[in-house]
């Protein structure tokens, strides 16, 4: 997604373009790459909306009426997450920084913490 401007311009063109008489194949598609770019953006503003929403909620700000299932959800997803995480990192293996003692992937090339060469 651009900027918000850059949203705004892509509005403001495809609102000229609807303007003009549509003849042939290319102008459809022309416009179905303009309408699937809209629809791009705005997905990509809605989500912001609903990221911003979570915490607001999440941070007691705003109730959750009206949203308990999908924070639960969204809660429970998280969780998931995090579990999911640690298991890769489990799968990797660690090993320790012998400078500073942070527990590292066995994948990793540097410390985490301190930039440590670990390989
Ligand atoms: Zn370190």
């Amino acid at each position: 997604m651009g900027t918000f401007d850059d949203v705004m311009e892509n509005a403001r063109y495809a609102a000229h373009e609807a303007g003009k008489k549509i003849s042939n194949t290319a102008d459809i598609a022309g416009l179905k790459l303009q309408e699937a770019s809209i629809r791009r953006d705005m997905r990509a503003v809605y989500e912001k909306m609903g990221k911003d929403m979570y915490k607001k909620i999440a941070d007691g700000i705003v109730s959750s009426e009206g949203y308990k299932k999908e924070v639960s959800l969204l809660d429970e997803l998280s969780t998931q997450l995090k579990m999911v995480k640690q298991l890769i990192e489990k799968a990797k293996g660690s090993i320790k920084c012998p400078v500073c003692g942070q527990s590292c992937t066995n994948d990793s090339i540097y410390c985490k913490k301190c930039g440590n060469k670990l390989k």
